[in-house]
């Protein structure tokens, strides 16, 4: 009977409980229903400076690999959202390091509206920007949107030409921590290729430099798709020193909008010369990766507004963990009345159980030693 009730309950009281996405406190903005290109994200950052001049700051940090060959004229841009007294922390968030995660941008984009239409508006917000000046990113690879707009649809790297007939490297296989570790993405015709050096990217230098100027206490990289938390490191399967911190500061991320939780290294293979190993390991930073969208077609128009959505409260929970404005621990509080009841009666029933299996395992051993 006993031995039965445990699975039992192991299929009824542990069974996943169906994922409720949370929705953040302050007001949604309306979500778009096509993607960004290079152009319209320039003209919505003009539009956002020009609507919130006091709140909203748009520079370029750096350029792409076509725009330092003359090919064309392309930045990557900062939007930073500030506001007034004291010395700030800095969060980052940042889009589309691969060509062809057009949901990432939007993720970010869409971030960043809900702050400027929530500033001075929502409780939670604000706490963050009194201590925080908020970063956002949102395409960190111009070249390689434009490319796989127009060209070629799978398209994942910039578009450096290797000199060899291959192009592109991949950006986030180009930061400067374990860079190519273990032989990693050699091959120029490789789309995990590493390139010919760390930083050896204009890109990745630009995120690189402007990271070092304002080293960020949390850095949220949105990539795509599968619904994923990742986190480092991201070049080997062994845990950082950090490792309780950054699983709760990801579970509790992920909460919010049902994602799975993993370290990076622990994917189907390692990966170095990503931005979260360089940036835990020379800054400190918690910085996570989110694997975002419904399913994983990245480019899907219909889903925009479910994905950016889902993803506001996990970066706000994030920002708040970070700046000290929530707790990152194990909480108590957290755990339902279902879920503490359903362990405490495995406990009880497991307990029985084995104080049975161990009286008859002793009067079995008595039995043995007098034959
Ligand atoms: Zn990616």
């Amino acid at each position: 009977m006993a031995i039965l009730a445990v699975p039992l309950l192991l299929l009824t009281g542990f069974s996943a409980p169906a994922v409720a996405v949370i929705s953040p406190t302050g007001r949604l903005p309306t979500a778009p229903t096509t993607f960004h290109t290079y152009a319209s994200l320039v003209s919505e950052l003009q539009n956002l400076s020009r609507a919130h001049p006091s709140l909203l700051t748009v520079t370029s940090i750096g350029s792409s690999w076509e725009t330092t060959q003359g090919l064309a004229n392309r930045s990557l841009f900062a939007a930073e959202v500030r506001v007034p007294g004291g010395t700030k922390k800095d969060v980052l968030f940042m889009g589309l390091h691969h060509a062809e995660e057009w949901i990432s941008l939007e993720v970010v984009v869409y971030l960043l509206r809900y702050v400027l239409l929530n500033a001075g508006n929502d409780s939670r917000v604000d706490a963050i920007l009194a201590r925080a000046n908020l970063w956002f990113v949102p395409l960190v690879n111009p070249d390689g949107l434009e490319y796989a707009r127009l060209n070629d649809s799978t398209w994942r790297k910039n578009r450096r030409d290797n000199g060899d007939g291959t192009f592109g490297v991949d950006l986030n296989r180009n930061y400067g921590y374990m860079w190519g570790d273990g032989g990693f993405g050699a091959s120029t015709s490789d789309r995990e290729y590493r390139g010919t050096g760390p930083f050896s990217e204009p890109e990745s230098q630009a995120i690189r430099d402007f990271a070092l100027a304002h080293p960020p206490v949390l850095s949220l990289s949105y990539h795509s798709a599968g619904q994923w938390i990742l986190y480092p490191w991201s070049y080997t399967r062994l845990p950082t020193p950090d490792d309780d911190r950054l699983s709760n500061f990801a579970v509790e991320m992920a909460d919010a909008n049902g994602y799975q939780v993993l370290q990076e290294g622990r994917a189907t293979h390692v990966n170095p010369g990503n931005s979260d190993d360089w940036l835990y390991a020379t800054l400190g930073a918690a910085p996570f990766t989110f694997e975002v969208g419904l399913d994983f077609n990245s480019q899907n128009a219909n889903s925009i507004g479910a994905v950016v959505r889902n993803n506001v409260e996990p970066a706000l929970r994030g920002s708040e963990m970070a700046l000290g404005l929530r707790n990152w621990r194990f909480d108590m509080g957290r755990v339902t009345p279902a879920a503490l009841i359903a362990v405490a009666a495995v406990g009880a029933v497991s307990s029985v159980y084995f104080v049975h299996r161990w009286r008859r395992v002793r009067r079995d051993n008595s039995a043995l030693r007098t034959p």
